[in-house]
């Protein structure tokens, strides 16, 4: 199948510079991909006729579509339809609806009409003006050497009107493209390089399936696309089989949706001991509406006392083993779960860092969950600094919970 190419300018000199990002492609980008049409290229160029001539040049001759934002206003530095209408050979011409549209809204705001804003009103020959709903300055869609070329208007909500009203529609019409079809699949606790060598193994391309791997401290998530709705799916169960232990769901979801679901499938509960992840993994489970039917609670003890008078972890098993030790994690996580009367505990000890304590490393991470009649302890040795180490202890806590208690 032909694909369709974009290529996306963001066009203004605060881009560049350390302080603004270029946001508005990733809007594009994923309107575009929900028609098929995939972004090849995109350029971040500053206010300046040259290298936005330039910008355009390249943009063209490599893509099917090229989309900019930015540089349609009134001011001396907007001038992207003068450069696209030089470059395209197409004459600027004053639409007269568009100058009394504009002339219109001035006067219903009680503000007399500045005269550079007429500037507003040109377009380039054989160009369709985009209506700006929130905004002044009207975009253009307008064919150029054989290629698709939208001009629309840097601020961000103005441009999220112009690609949902207008060229989404005109785009799909143009290229009558077949619906793209995408699974994401979640793993955790495994390394991306492991899901990256296997996937290389597999026939994608001969199947025309776009694969990328997406891996974060808290999960690797692989995103498969394409157009035979039938075939990603098979590709997709294909990767699953490979790694059935890691799999914990589809989407864009994290472990603690896939916990917390599970958990309230089966009616239990759970109840955390937090120390080195300072109540974090109770934030994270708290942040998904509808938890408290299976989430009853947790203790941030961070101090050795708040272990012994709260969580009744014996004195002697932290003078004889260190509060960081998988001795603590065991009665963090098991009374907790009967300080709150849930059907699993999870208790959480270690040294985020940077500096280490107890003599043992930064890094050092001891996780406990426990039912009733079962307890498992695992030692972690992660690698970071603080943030990276204790974000990581999350996701490791959440899914010893989930392999060994949710299965
Ligand atoms: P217009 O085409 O409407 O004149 P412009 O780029 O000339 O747009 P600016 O005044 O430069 O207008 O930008 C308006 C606002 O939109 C600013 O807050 C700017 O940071 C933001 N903006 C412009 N381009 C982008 C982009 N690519 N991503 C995110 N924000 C953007």
């Amino acid at each position: 199948m032909k694909r369709v190419v974009a290529e996306l300018i963001a066009i203004g000199s605060e881009l560049l510079g350390p302080s603004k990002i270029d946001t508005n492609s990733l809007y594009i980008t994923e309107k575009l991909n929900s028609i098929g049409i995939e972004v090849g290229f995109k350029t971040v160029v500053g206010d300046e006729r040259q290298s936005l001539e330039n910008a355009f040049k390249t943009a063209i001759s490599r893509a099917d579509i090229v989309i900019s934002t930015g540089g349609l206003g009134p001011t001396e530095d907007d001038f992207t339809k003068e450069v696209v209408g030089e470059l395209c050979n197409l004459e600027l011409k004053l639409d007269k609806n568009i100058l009394e549209n504009l002339k219109e809204r001035f006067k219903k705001r009680g503000i007399s009409f500045p005269e550079n804003s007429v500037k507003m009103a040109y377009i380039p020959e054989g160009g369709k003006p985009i209506p700006n709903g929130p905004g002044a300055a009207p975009g253009v869609f307008l064919e150029c050497n054989k290629k698709t070329i939208a001009l629309l208007p840097g601020v961000p909500r103005e441009m999220r009107y112009m690609i949902d009203n207008f060229v989404i529609n005109e785009l799909e019409k143009k290229y009558k493209l077949p619906e793209k079809f995408t699974i994401s699949i979640n793993f955790a606790s495994i390394p991306e390089a492991i899901i990256d060598n296997t996937l290389k193994e597999l026939p994608f391309e001969e199947n025309d399936i776009q694969y990328a791997i997406l891996a974060s401290l808290r999960k690797v998530q692989v995103n498969l696309s394409g157009f035979d709705r039938k075939r990603v799916e098979e590709f997709s169960n294909k990767v699953i089989s490979k790694f059935p232990e890691a799999f914990f769901g589809y989407g864009n979801i994290f472990l603690e949706n896939a916990v917390l679901d599970k958990l309230i499938e089966k009616g239990k509960t759970v109840a955390f001991a937090e120390s080195c992840t300072g109540g974090w993994l109770g934030k994270l489970i708290t942040d998904i509406p509808g938890s408290s039917k299976a989430f009853l609670g947790g203790v941030v003890s961070y101090s050795n006392d708040a272990k012994i008078e709260i969580l009744k972890v014996p004195s002697e098993t932290i003078e004889r083993f260190g509060a960081v030790s998988p001795q603590t994690a065991f009665f963090m996580a098991n009374n907790v779960r009967k300080l709150f009367k849930s059907d699993f505990g999870v208790g959480i000890t270690g040294v985020a860092g940077p500096s280490q304590s107890e003599k043992k490393p930064a890094g050092l991470v001891f996780v406990s969950v426990c039912s009733k009649d079962k307890t498992v302890v695992k030692k972690y040795n992660l690698r970071g600094d603080r943030d990276m180490i204790r974000q990581q202890t999350t996701s490791r806590a959440f899914d010893l919970l989930r392999r060994e208690f949710l299965k």
